[in-house]
């Protein structure tokens, strides 16, 4: 019995394994090409137990931050990169020059690609960025370009300086290098890759069994090619926008006017409010998020003081130490639940590790006492 049950497990193994290099695209790479790239991709899916537990559905995070420079960007940085080397603009172990506007995780995918497959990453980053992400892209080796803060009222300084810098490069007759400034947010292949390879994954791991799919949205290139490709398979999937306090996005989905923008009849305004998660929520509407729209049935607002509930409640009942962009989405992945009803399957994306969070969000996470409840998370 155990030979035979040995067989079905290698059996079972080799099957899954060929599902999921044949669908990601990411990972069908030459064998001597198997670089750290190779494992970009095909994450795992995991049920968070507590939160299924108390709404009587079944929630599960895609484990994204599993990437092995630890966030979704991942495939985006990776995507970025071969299609411009498609395009003859960037050439591998050249040190070819990778130049990017961002706060943080792209950054750090940027830089960890640029190691690996023989290039320069440069990255224009807002100094009020957490010093654990600078630290990080300094061992990496990155070159850094500090910008004034840029809290998600204004982040145009910093995309302006990549493009800026990237230019320089191109225009210097003295410089042999090629540069791209890769723009995430404007960047078409961004969604594409999500639509390509995360919402295929989605799809496969919860076997066609998926009623909601909840994000937040940074560039929206991961809500975007998600949910296109889940309303493929099946319209009747709800796509829900979580958003951070202070960004336009969720008014512009609910009543179709960015209120807090900084646009607003015609005046400049500076926001009231601002919020301590990174990597979501903004007041411009960028080429990826505007592919997101029409799939967006509805957002949801979390506050701050929710999300830093969030992440303590599942660090401590779920062992889930996660960033601020995934607590927002499972703070909307409850009240979604209670709204809809037990027995929906509900995915959300975990982008990233509260270790990247340490001395921003998770500084003031850490004082929550541990036995907080999920009434004291929603009532705020
Ligand atoms: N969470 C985190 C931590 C991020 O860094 C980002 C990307 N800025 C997102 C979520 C949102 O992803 P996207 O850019 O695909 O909307």
């Amino acid at each position: 019995a155990s030979i035979i049950s040995a067989f079905i497990i290698i059996y079972e193994l080799h099957k899954q394994i060929k599902a999921g290099r044949s669908n990601s695209g990411l990972t069908t790479l030459p064998p001597k090409s198997r670089g750290v790239e190779s494992l970009i991709g095909n994450t795992p899916l995991i049920e968070i137990k507590s939160l299924s537990k108390i709404t009587g559905c079944k929630i599960y995070g895609k484990l994204e931050l599993c990437n092995p420079a630890g966030s979704a960007k991942d495939r985006v940085a990776l995507a970025i990169i071969r299609a411009n080397e498609r395009l003859g603009k960037i050439k591998p172990n050249t040190g070819d020059v990778i130049f990017e506007g961002t706060s943080g995780s792209t950054g750090i995918s940027f830089a960890v690609l640029a190691n690996a497959l023989g290039y320069e990453a440069h990255i224009c980053l807002p100094d009020d960025t957490s010093p654990e992400k600078l630290q990080l892209l300094k061992a990496l080796g990155a070159t850094i370009h500090p910008v004034k803060p840029a809290s998600i009222v204004d982040p145009q300084q910093y995309t302006n300086a990549a493009r800026e810098g990237a230019r320089k490069i191109n225009d210097d007759p003295n410089d042999e290098r090629r540069a791209i400034f890769a723009d995430q947010f404007e960047n078409d292949f961004n969604w594409r890759i999500h639509y390509n390879t995360t919402g295929p994954e989605i799809w496969r791991q919860t076997e066609g069994e998926v009623d909601v799919f909840i994000n937040g949205s940074g560039t929206g290139g991961t809500i975007a090619g998600v949910s296109k490709y889940l309303h493929e398979q099946n319209s009747d999937i709800k796509v829900i926008l979580a958003d951070p306090q202070g960004s336009g996005l969720a008014n512009r989905v609910n009543y179709g006017v960015m209120y807090d923008s900084v646009e607003r009849e015609g005046t400049r305004r500076r926001h009231q409010v601002d919020t301590l998660v990174e990597g979501i929520g903004l007041n411009r509407l960028t080429w990826n998020f505007k592919q997101a729209e029409q799939q967006i049935d509805e957002a949801i607002r979390v506050t701050d003081r929710q999300a830093l509930k969030m992440a303590k409640y599942l660090c401590i009942n779920d062992g889930l130490f996660w960033g601020s962009s995934a607590a927002i989405n499972c703070v909307a992945a409850v009240k979604t639940a209670l709204k809809y009803g037990p027995g929906q399957k509900i995915v959300v994306i975990a982008c990233d590790s509260g270790a990247r969070h340490l001395s921003k969000f998770w500084k003031v996470a850490s004082d929550i006492p541990n036995d907080i409840t999920m009434n004291e998370i929603l009532q705020e």
